[in-house]
């Protein structure tokens, strides 16, 4: 392939593109907007360590990744905790995420892509209703393909043409905004569970969020505190640090450092392609709607992108011959993340006192998710118990109110699913009109549903 494609954005997403499509011949220009050393956050975040061989990537050194902590998820009472089952070594890692922008720099580099730090690029070249390049500092540049890996509130999206029906921006209730911190450990004081290092109270001070307090690698304290529809006030942040800090004595009040920062909770957007441009990664909400997780979802997503597009040799990069792509992303992953966006709205307004009870070990134990969770040779899998999912049963038909509820949430969750797998095969603009219409819809619906219910 001997094509010229930019690519904006150094976002894991960007970069499995770039990787593999300079490793297929193309002409790859990489433009960060930071300066090199700067890109991306400054910690660590999980991922499933799998996800480098299934986009065809060595796997990094060990000084990128550490294995994932144990973690323990607490009601919104901190009365009631459940312990989440640690898959077998390295099945799940937490890389450094700014040693991971290295690794794929590094890779990018062998791959014969050229790598432009400092340069933000605000404005798409469009001729004809065709994205036909990028406004840079050296002035016009032209491009066969854009690949647009800046983010979800990306810039370049919104200038795109109405008739690709591209989402222009997405809605603050798509958004987790979260506030992350990290602080000295108190010398001598142990977790929550001396046993366990990462403490995750659901629905932290009944807010329609979450809030952590983790005692990391490096031996500080790192603080996460997030919140739907919009960003927590400075007096928020206090007080939630504050609950934070009276039940995890880890946490002293030495911050090291901290940052606001959103993350995208939304299913993928409905289409992400125009004649010459193609969104990835968080541009296209390629994230795992329950938690924000767009690491692992994003490369895949980049990944499936690119072989499609050396694997049917696309030279003409129309929106109608990109499609495909979006079609294989939605079958292997994005119908099941909008399965996943609607019980995340319904979710995080459970009332608490279904939280508190589930959580309180009447409902599901320790042992019962060990059971679900681990494969069969894991020694650390109980035996089957007579009654372990019986007795779940029973319990949900003596709580008819909270049965209620998840049954709600599974029939809406199963119902986009539906919707989200129905996704139009042949690109067409009467196709993409009406299949974004619907699906938007389906979500905007089940929004105001879950909203209305929380009242
Ligand atoms: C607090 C927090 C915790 C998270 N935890 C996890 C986790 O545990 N697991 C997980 O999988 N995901 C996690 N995520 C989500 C994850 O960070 C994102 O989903 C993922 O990084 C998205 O990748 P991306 O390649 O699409 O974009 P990004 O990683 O956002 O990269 C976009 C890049 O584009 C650059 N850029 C933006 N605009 C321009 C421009 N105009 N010109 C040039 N360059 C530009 C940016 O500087 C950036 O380098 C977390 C996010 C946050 C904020």
């Amino acid at each position: 392939m001997d094509k010229k494609i930019a690519v904006v954005g150094m976002g894991q997403g960007g970069m499995v593109a770039a990787i593999k499509l300079a490793r297929a011949g193309a002409q790859v220009t990489v433009f960060e907007r930071y300066l090199e050393g700067k890109v991306s956050y400054p910690w660590r975040d999980d991922i499933t360590a799998s996800v480098f061989e299934d986009c065809g990537l060595p796997f990094p050194s060990e000084d990128v990744y550490v294995q994932k902590a144990n973690w323990l998820f607490v009601s919104p009472d901190e009365k009631g905790a459940l312990r989440v089952p640690q898959f077998p070594p390295l099945v799940e890692i937490s890389p450094n995420r700014q040693k991971l922008t290295e690794y794929f720099v590094n890779l990018a580099k062998d791959a014969g892509a050229n790598i432009r730090y400092g340069e933000n690029i605000e404005k798409l070249v469009i001729e004809n209703e065709r994205v036909v390049g990028i406004e840079t500092k050296n002035g016009i540049e032209n491009y066969d393909l854009v690949i647009d890996a800046t983010g979800m509130y990306s810039k370049l999206r919104e200038q795109l043409p109405e008739k690709y029906c591209v989402q222009k921006t997405p809605s603050n209730l798509d958004t987790m905004f979260a506030y992350r911190a990290f602080f000295k450990k108190n010398e001598g004081a142990e977790t929550f569970f001396s046993d366990v290092s990462n403490t995750m109270i659901l629905r932290h001070m009944d807010s329609d969020g979450i809030g952590w307090c983790n005692l990391n690698e490096e031996g500080n304290v790192d603080v996460l505190l997030c919140n739907i529809s919009r960003p927590l006030t400075d007096e928020e942040i206090e007080e939630r640090i504050a609950d934070l800090r009276a039940m995890n004595p880890i946490l002293s009040d030495e911050k090291l450092f901290d940052r606001k920062v959103p993350l995208s909770v939304r299913a993928g957007i409905a289409t992400p392609v125009a004649d010459g441009y193609v969104a990835l990664g968080d541009s296209a909400f390629m994230t795992i709607p329950i938690m924000g997780s767009g690491i692992e979802s994003g490369m895949h997503g980049a990944s499936i992108f690119a072989d499609y597009v050396i694997e049917n040799d696309v030279q003409d990069f129309t929106a109608e011959n990109m499609w495909g792509f979006y079609v294989k992303y939605f079958k292997d992953y994005g119908a099941g993340f909008a399965l996943l966006d609607i019980v995340r709205r319904h979710a995080l307004r459970f009332n608490s006192k279904y939280i508190n009870w589930a959580l309180s070990g009447k409902f599901v134990t320790d042992d019962t998710l060990k059971f679900i969770m681990l494969k069969k040779d894991d020694e650390r899998r109980p035996k089957y118990k007579f009654g372990m999912f019986s007795a779940i049963i029973w319990k949900l038909i003596f709580y008819p109110s909270f049965m209620c509820t998840i049954l709600r949430m599974a029939g809406e969750g199963i119902h986009a699913l539906s919707v989200a797998t129905h996704i139009p095969k042949k690109y067409s603009f009467k196709n993409m009109g009406k299949w974004s219409k619907k699906y938007n819809k389906l979500i905007e619906k089940c929004e105001a549903k879950a909203a209305k219910r929380a009242k």
